[in-house]
């Protein structure tokens, strides 16, 4: 925007706003007028209308009318000050929790009053809890109903609908003054999607006249909505295309096939590489050969084999002797890939590191020292990888597994630590979260894409049946006599709480009841209350055949990869995601032999439930169920991008607006050809140049 300090746009302009208002609305991103203005309402009440008692039903959120009937201190579990109201038809009670001398003073028998509130089902029939009212001497002496709907605005502490209704209405007025704000969809393509111009759906979004279907507001369909879901969505595009230009500007050293290490490794590998992950390679070659840096998403469903991917890009780089890092999201994870890549690489003479937060000062310094000087060519690890401490002495690739754990600034972070004489390094992402595809290329208009879409051959596909509880004993004995046949278990441990020592509770609690239920066998546990060198010591365990039934939490969701393990028992299935069932679910069916998977469920379980967990039943394809997930739960969690927080859209809604994404990437073609002025405002409009996913 033309930013906080052009005084024409001030907010301080407006009666109510002083340093403390202003502090919190910059807070909320509004920084002058202009931006309050696009400061939406979350959802409207129908206030224009007198609902007449006798047609108030429960769940209703209506105006109504009447006369005071009754008052009077109710004693119940707590005291409340309860209310009759009484017209022709019918009679509600109003009931206040909170209520001083004053209010009790006004509501006495034979006054008007107004309430606007939602009626539930209370202990004297209708009830409205805590409404908003006022009250007259006559009926007549009311307010009149409004002539529009009432908006309600999202807000934060210390500001009321109220005040928000007041700093919009003199924003609104400002508009009318100053005539306009500069349109910059331009008209063409407003007339091919006709859609009205800003300022009017502006003001008919603040204000929508009574008769406005408030439905067609919260659906996107009305015209006003759309037009700001499609500019907004513009902006966002726009911005999008425009960093990536920007990284295609950036220089990478180039990397042409050199040496034997790639060639050597593939024929030390036990297994041909399947047709997917060749063609994956490729692409990825041709990147590496190009001095501009790559950015490229590699999709691959469980255990398609993106690690082997990963290692072979990175093998080509470090032929030239230039370093690689590779980044889990747990030191879990990072530990498991350091071995794997080890186990491959340092036979032909590749040093492979692992950096880890745990590790104590003496532990860092030397891998520390191996990173600076370059020795260690290869180097795995977590979130320790970009820490100030850490020098790397030429990172020609940086590699993130499962991608959607690590905000886009942390990758950036990496990136930056790997510029060297005005090149950065290339950059590959891996992730099991398959994206669908609409939201692929408007999320990700930044990156290109490619896709394992193949497992390696031999898998047997993992057998899932839906269990209730009430039948633990039975699945204690098919576990039992898994073990009984050499067959490894795993047995996650969830809870719905979000609390890591709850979960590690229950975890402790199953892991010794199974410890005594399933003797002579080996049980072992994993949660993310232990230390970092206990887990990594089970894992090893259980890795190596020891230990037969692992009990976890979910620490063990992503990328953990024991072949022999081929039963997965998920705890409280109905309350997890799809795609996080999925990616527990992965961790078996990665060898061999026939694999099962058994979700158990609290009973009752609801019809939505039942159909959830049925579509992991039907189905093994990580696409075909992010596609359901993203119905059922919308995009942040599939994303999970709640985390990371990027993705964040003030007026649209990629799920329910899906069908302006195929326009909107046209659009910005053609405004970027003919209206490049129009880009540059449009972009400045929604900060789409400095967002979060704005840095790749
Ligand atoms: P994910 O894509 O889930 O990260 P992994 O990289 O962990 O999958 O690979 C899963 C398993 O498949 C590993 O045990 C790996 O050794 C094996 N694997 C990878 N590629 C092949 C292949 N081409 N043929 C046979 N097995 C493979
Ligand atoms: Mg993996």
């Amino acid at each position: 925007m033309a930013g906080a300090g052009d005084a024409a746009l001030a907010l301080t302009q407006l009666s109510g706003v002083g340093p403390s208002v202003q502090e919190k609305l910059h807070r909320l991103g509004i920084p002058d007028l202009p931006a309050l203005l696009f400061h939406l309402p979350l959802r409207y009440e129908d206030r224009t209308r007198l609902c007449p008692l006798g047609e108030l039903r429960p769940g209703q959120r209506a105006l109504i009318r009447g006369t005071v009937s009754r008052a009077s201190v109710q004693f119940g579990r707590r005291r409340s000050l309860l209310v009759k109201v009484r017209d022709d038809a019918g009679e509600v009670g109003l009931r206040l929790f909170y209520f001083n001398k004053a209010q009790q003073a006004a509501l006495q028998p034979g006054v008007a009053i107004q309430v606007f509130g939602e009626a539930r089902r209370g202990a004297t029939g209708l009830e409205l809890y805590h409404p908003e009212y006022v009250v007259a001497a006559e009926l007549n002496a009311l307010p009149a109903p409004d002539g529009q709907l009432t908006p309600v605005y999202p807000t934060t502490d210390g500001l009321t609908q109220r005040t928000w209704r007041k700093l919009i209405d003199q924003a609104l007025q400002w508009l009318a003054r100053r005539g306009q704000l500069p349109d910059l969809v331009p008209e063409p393509l407003r007339q091919r999607w006709q859609l009205p111009d800003l300022g009017a759906a502006l003001s008919f979004l603040h204000h929508p006249p009574v008769g406005t279907d408030p439905d067609a507001l919260k659906s996107g369909e009305h015209p006003c909505v759309a037009r700001l879901v499609v500019e907004e969505l513009l902006a966002h595009h726009l911005g999008l295309r425009q960093i990536r230009a920007r990284l295609r500007s950036e220089q990478a050293p180039d990397f042409h096939p050199q040496g034997t290490l790639v060639k050597d490794l593939l024929q030390r590998l036990p297994f041909p590489l399947t047709g997917a992950q060749r063609r994956v390679l490729q692409e990825i070659d041709r990147d590496l050969a190009r001095p501009v840096p790559m950015l490229r998403l590699v999709q691959g469903d469980v255990g398609s084999g993106k690690t082997l991917v990963a290692m072979m890009a990175m093998a080509r780089v470090m032929a030239q002797g230039w370093q690689t890092a590779l980044l889990a999201p747990t030191e879990l994870l990072a530990e498991q890939h350091g071995r794997t890549l080890a186990q491959w690489l340092e036979p032909l003479g590749v040093s492979v590191v692992v950096l880890l937060g745990k590790l104590t000062k003496k532990q860092r310094a030397p891998i520390l020292a191996a990173i600076a000087e370059g020795t260690a060519l290869c180097v795995v690890g977590t979130h320790a990888l970009f820490q100030d401490d850490v020098d790397y002495a030429r990172l020609g690739l940086v590699v993130v597994d499962e991608q959607h754990r690590f905000g886009v600034d942390q990758r950036l972070s990496l990136r930056e630590k790997g510029r060297l004489a005005g090149r950065v390094p290339h950059q590959l992402i891996m992730t099991a979260t398959p994206i669908p595809r609409t939201l692929a290329m408007s999320m990700y208009a930044d990156l290109d894409v490619s896709v394992i879409d193949e497992l390696p051959p031999g898998r047997t596909p993992v057998v899932t049946t839906v269990v209730s509880n009430a039948q633990r004993t039975d699945v204690v004995e098919r576990v039992h006599a898994a073990c009984a046949q050499a067959r490894q278990v795993y047995w996650v441990c969830t809870l719905i709480e979000d609390s890591e020592e709850l979960e590690a509770q229950a975890a402790t609690e199953l892991y010794e009841q199974l410890a005594a239920a399933l003797q002579p066998y080996r049980v072992g546990l994993i949660h993310g209350r232990m230390k970092a060198q206990e887990k990594a010591s089970v894992m090893a365990d259980f890795q190596a055949g020891h230990v037969h039934v692992l009990v976890a939490t979910t620490v063990i969701e992503v990328g953990v990869d024991v072949p022999n393990a081929s039963v997965m028992i998920i705890e409280n299935a109905e309350r997890l995601g799809l795609s996080q069932l999925h990616q527990l679910r992965g961790r078996v069916g990665r060898g061999a032999t026939a694999s099962f998977c058994l979700l158990l469920y609290q009973p009752p379980l609801s019809q939505a439930g039942k159909a959830r967990l049925n579509t992991l039943r039907a189905t093994n394809d990580g696409f075909q169920i992010a596609e359901q997930d993203l119905l059922l739960r919308g995009p942040g969690e599939v994303l999970g991008t709640r985390q990371t927080g990027e993705a964040s859209f003030r007026i649209a809604d990629l799920q329910r607006d899906q069908r302006w994404l195929p326009m909107v990437k046209d659009v910005a073609e053609t405004m970027e050809q003919q209206y490049p002025d129009a880009v540059t405002l449009l972009l400045a409009r929604w900060h789409a140049s400095d967002m979060n996913y704005g840095k790749v």
